[in-house]
């Protein structure tokens, strides 16, 4: 079996209205599906993160005709053909983008040609994942006791827990918002982040999972600050407190606060999270495997942070092949602890699949036995959204 090409499809859909965490207001969602075709019929699907727009030409002008003609199943030898072939202008950014759609489309190859999913092929750990609802987004007009309701509509709908965004504040010793734009969108005092919080953890009660998401936002000791201020409210976690790069400030904040620091979605491949799992910048590793390095080298990280006794909570907020990729990782890995379920509304999360996902009564994900990542995609559906 030989890969006969590779191809991507970008998809776009619009959020009305807007919506804002602390660092970008989202307008439009976006995923690009990346095809690999072999020349005995079977089609591996993955999805990339959208880079700009860009990684598609990369995928496509770059990375395809390096495996063209090679066998899909090498998974191993072809990502790391492409890691060396692109070193000097590689190893993250859109090129880590490209290589990871790739890698997934090659696993669910993998999965179609041994007639299993691809959580088994990786050496299964569970088959179910405790999902939890992400949202809690800014929106223009909305308030504390409308994100309670929010809130209160996961709990009824059986998550176990949520995730809900802080941070769009005035000050934040930081120029993050400036330099990304929109700063006067759904901004608040730090103190009215506070009553969010305190709001939703009431809405939830005492035992429900409860993770807030500063995406960057603060300076360390604003962070170590709003951390202390939020202990009350007993969170799972607090996601990207501070830069990315900020390596020595994330792990003053991990370790002034009791509460685990979770991170950092922002980031890629193993070399760089083996610096924020070794210098303890981080207690909860979040992966996002449609940028990292796909699966393989997800579970590169994953065992990083195994050796460090660290969980790996997967970041998935794009579309519905990164989602399902998402949970057939966390099934995967030892260390999978609850995999996101992106709650916002999109289309290219809900209406890609002929069969999507479905939340149990216990707030778990159960894993699907169809072969490979074990999706069929919608065509009119991909139509529908195809951008451009
Ligand atoms: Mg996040």
């Amino acid at each position: 079996m030989k890969i006969a090409a590779i191809h991507t499809i970008a998809l776009s859909c619009p959020c009305d209205p807007p919506y804002a965490s602390a660092s970008g207001v989202q307008s439009r969602r976006g995923a690009l599906l990346v095809e690999v075709e072999t020349d005995n019929g079977i089609v591996g699907i993955g999805e990339s993160g959208l880079g700009g727009g860009v990684t598609a030409t990369v995928i496509e002008k770059d990375l395809a005709p390096m495996l063209i003609g090679e066998d899909p199943l090498m998974i191993e030898g072809l990502w790391q053909k492409m890691f060396a072939r692109t070193r000097q202008y590689g190893r993250g950014g859109v090129v880590m983008q490209g290589m990871s759609g790739i890698d997934i489309a090659l696993w669910d190859i993998a999965g179609k040609v041994a007639k299993m999913p691809v959580y088994k092929l990786l050496g299964a750990c569970r088959d179910r994942v405790e999902a939890y609802a992400s949202g809690g987004f800014y929106q223009e007009g909305k308030s504390a006791a409308d994100l309670a309701g929010e809130a209160e509509g996961y709990r009824a709908r059986g998550f176990k827990g949520m995730k809900m965004k802080i941070g769009r504040n005035p000050s934040t010793q930081t120029h993050l918002r400036q330099l990304i734009g929109n700063t006067g969108f759904c901004e608040v005092d730090p103190s009215e982040d506070l009553a969010r919080v305190a709001a939703v953890r009431a809405a939830l009660g005492p035992r429900a999972k409860l993770m807030v998401d500063v995406n960057c936002a603060w300076s360390p000791a604003f962070a170590i600050e709003m951390g202390r201020a939020m202990e009350p409210y007993n969170l799972y976690w607090i996601e990207e407190p501070v830069a990315t790069d900020d390596i020595e400030g994330s792990a003053k904040v991990a370790d002034a606060l009791a509460t685990p620091i979770a991170g950092y979605e922002t980031e890629m491949g193993l070399y760089r999270f083996r610096e924020l799992i070794g210098r303890g910048a981080v207690d909860i590793v979040q992966i996002d495997v449609a940028w990292s390095g796909g699966f393989s080298e997800g579970r590169r990280i994953a065992a990083y942070a195994q050796a460090h006794h660290r969980m790996v909570a997967p970041h998935a907020f794009a579309g519905a092949v990164l989602l399902m990729a998402s949970l057939h990782f966390a099934a995967a890995i030892p260390n999978g602890l609850v995999l996101e379920w992106d709650q916002n509304p999109n289309a290219i999360r809900d209406e890609l699949l002929k069969e999507g996902l479905r939340l149990e009564s216990d707030g778990t994900i159960k894993l699907p036995e169809r072969p490979g990542l074990g999706i069929e995609l919608d065509r009119a559906a991909v139509d529908r959204y195809r951008a451009g």
